[in-house]
């Protein structure tokens, strides 16, 4: 969908424009006029001959031309009716700036439908209702009522709420960051956030997409696009609220583990989306994207004139996981023999107090040229001999440059810095007021360029037996059960190539010692019933049952004490099943989301894996790779790696396995909820075992 007519329109119709100062429908036609907006703007009020000097229209068709664009600032019950008059005359894109739409309840959400439906019907593009409108800068096009028009820049913004909107137009200004354009998308009735973002991606204008948004429309639309648009420009979003894929009552750890965040967390790392936690943040972030190249790699050296800064930069550059770049030696030598002897020719360069701009201007002009050196954070404190402003300069002639690295300068103070400060805004060095904010940013670059760079996704798939999964599953709706409970669970894991410990179902203690006997000591005995989702909380599961005698007794008890304890379960017996010792316990899971679909889990498994809460999440289907960095993503990878002269297990059996299920719950959309705890990994070589599994479903 071009959104051109909204950004670049040769005439406006502004319906509902007004002569009376401080209302929507006044300050609105001034932003325009006073914007230096070059086409034509049409009031149209059926009250006035003329305002502000401009010749007033009764109604659409009056004016004689089609407009190119309509903003409609008329009370919500009168809407209806003047899109019908747009559809009439031809027009083909809307503003909706009035309110009282569907954010107001059922009557809004009524009159919203009707304005939708006409505009669908006419192939009318809407923007809003319940917005702030559009900005473009670079077309002197102000139709909002937001604020002064922002300087001309690079960065594209979209917002789901207007009030923001507002606040950052006015921080924008203070700091005189620029846009290249600015939508408020409000109740995104018809044009929604991919509509823009995809609109920002192909904009010659916009370098970067930077965002607010309080929900997404269509979930795998957006994460199909904006993984397409992240590629070639960085997206920066602000989100609040999450999904209720977490709420529902959840019967896997999986579905208990994944909090509301989880869902968005997974989208924005699979579409290289940038998440900003706070306005500033976002500034900070977007700044760097938009005025400085991108760094080849994360190692970052700093320059300082005073040593705290050096080390509060250095530590967060180590929290991050960022590296700190170590110099080469004839760096170090080239330094040595122009800087102080006091200085330190190391990673953080410390040019000392007295340091005048020259001095840093030599000094970043060496570290640039080294190879081992791809970002350099330049620190400033204002003492006594300090340049701020001529410092400031030198990072400006060597910002850009031939090197092509970027430069990020983090001048610290107030009044003595403040002259030093807006020379870089000018030059278009980003700057911050703290080392953490300017090593955040630096992160964030880093992770895009990682994102960026990663191999391309590949998706392994698996022979598999489809056929029989289907069967259980369609089994299961026919008999209207939603939880499949653990044997057929199994089942489906055999048919999707995963090993499952032997065993099989007794009813007496007889029978459960001969099925023993058979699987050879030790064994486990478990509760079988399809009432008990967890076992071991009313002591169903009892391990390492090593004769006949341990195996009648532990029987006996279970069927003593459970049926006590859940007077209503209906008890089918005890499963004997084959004992698998020596490995670690994983946790395996997915819970599907409404609006993204299947996110996998990995975590540390066992009885513990809600306690320890040590798990990570990804979207399905998984890339061998991401099925890795799941685990790498868990604190558990260490252990599981082996610490300390104990072996590690097999990783590569465990990302496998990720595969597997991310493979299985792609192909059943039915599969709602579901995991394998524990998957009993040992060392590289042994088989791993799917030793317990829960999958619920649903008909979709
Ligand atoms: P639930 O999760 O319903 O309580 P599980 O079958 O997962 O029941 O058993 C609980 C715990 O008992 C497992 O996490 C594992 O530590 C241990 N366990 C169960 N079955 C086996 C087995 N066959 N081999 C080894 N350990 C087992
Ligand atoms: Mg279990």
């Amino acid at each position: 969908m071009s959104l051109e007519s909204f950004f670049n329109p040769e005439s406006i119709a502004v319906v509902g424009a007004s002569r009376q100062k401080g209302k929507v429908g006044y300050e609105i036609l001034v932003n325009m006029i006073e914007a230096g907006y070059e086409g034509t703007i049409y009031p149209v009020n059926p009250k006035a001959d003329t305002i502000e000097g401009l010749k007033c229209y009764p109604d659409l068709k009056s004016i004689g031309n089609i407009p190119d664009l309509v903003v409609i600032i008329i009370p919500a019950k009168f809407v209806a009716a003047m899109m019908q008059q747009c559809a009439k005359v031809g027009v083909k894109s809307v503003i909706i700036i009035t309110a009282g739409f569907k954010e107001v309840g059922k009557e809004g959400r009524e009159l919203e439908k009707q304005v939708v439906n006409i505009a669908r019907q006419a192939g009318i593009k809407v923007i809003g209702p319940n917005c702030l409108g559009v900005i473009a800068p670079a077309n002197k096009l102000n139709a909002s009522f937001g604020g002064d028009l922002p300087a001309e820049g690079v960065i594209g913004y979209l917002s789901q709420s207007g009030a923001l909107l507002a606040a950052i137009l006015d921080m924008a200004n203070a700091g005189s960051i620029g846009f290249s354009k600015l939508v408020s998308i409000g109740n995104k009735a018809d044009v929604d956030e991919l509509d823009v973002i995809k609109a920002f991606g192909e904009d010659r204008d916009t370098k970067v997409i930077a965002g607010y948004l309080e929900s997404i429309t269509d979930g795998n639309a957006f994460v199909n696009q904006a993984e397409r648009i992240s590629h070639y420009k960085p997206i920066l979003l602000m989100k609040s609220g999450g999904t209720q894929a977490g709420a529902q009552a959840a019967s896997s750890h999986t579905g208990s583990l994944a909090g509301s965040e989880t869902a968005y967390e997974c989208v924005f790392e699979r579409a290289g989306i940038i998440r900003c936690d706070s306005i500033k943040e976002q500034f900070d972030y977007a700044q760097a994207f938009a005025d400085q190249p991108l760094p080849a790699g994360p190692s970052v050296a700093v320059i300082t004139n005073a040593g705290g800064p050096g080390i509060m930069a250095a530590d967060a550059i180590e929290r991050v996981g960022l590296s700190f770049a170590k110099l080469a030696d004839e760096t170090i030598q080239t330094l040595a023999s122009r800087l102080p002897a006091a200085a330190n020719f190391n990673n953080p360069v410390d040019v000392l107090g007295d340091a005048l701009a020259d001095r840093y201007e030599f000094a970043l002009d060496v570290v640039l040229g080294d190879p081992n050196v791809d970002i350099v954070l330049v620190l400033l404190t204002p003492q006594a001999m300090t340049e701020p402003v001529a410092t400031a300069k030198a990072l400006v002639k060597l910002g850009g440059g031939k090197r092509n690295k970027p430069i990020l300068a983090c001048f610290l103070g107030a009044e003595k810095v403040r002259d030093g400060v807006k020379v870089l805004r000018q030059g278009k060095i980003p700057q911050y007021d703290a080392p953490e904010s300017a090593v955040a940013t630096i992160k964030a670059m880093a992770d895009y360029v990682r994102w960026h760079t990663r191999p391309k996704r590949v998706v392994k798939l698996f022979p598999v037996n489809r056929r029989k999964v289907e069967n259980i599953i369609e089994r299961h709706f026919r008999q209207n059960v939603r939880e499949i409970g653990e044997t057929e669970s199994k089942e489906i894991l055999e048919a999707y190539g995963f090993v499952t410990p032997k065993g099989s179902v007794a009813t007496t203690a007889g029978q459960a010692a001969n099925i023993a006997q058979q699987l050879g000591f030790p064994v486990v005995l478990k509760i079988w019933s399809p009432d008990i989702l967890h076992k071991s909380d009313v002591g169903g599961v009892q391990v390492g049952l090593n004769s006949e005698k341990e195996v009648k007794d532990a029987f006996d008890l279970m069927m003593y004490r459970i049926p006590k304890k859940l007077p209503d379960a209906d008890i089918l017996g005890v499963l004997v099943q084959e004992m698998c010792s020596g490995g670690k316990e994983v946790i395996l899971g997915m819970n599907r989301d409404p609006h993204f679909g299947p996110l996998m889990m990995f975590g540390m498994g066992g009885i513990m894996v809600e306690v320890l809460k040590d798990v990570s999440f990804y979207l399905a289907p998984l890339t061998a790779e991401e099925a890795k960095q799941m685990l790498i993503n868990t604190r558990t990878y260490h252990m599981l790696k082996g610490v300390r002269g104990q072996e590690g297990v097999d990783i590569e059996i465990i990302a496998e396995g990720l595969q597997r299920l991310s493979q299985l719950v792609t192909e059943f959309p039915q599969i709602q909820e579901m995991d394998i705890n524990p998957y009993v990994v040992g060392p590289a070589g042994t088989t791993a075992i799917a030793v317990d599994a829960r999958i619920s479903v649903e008909q979709v």
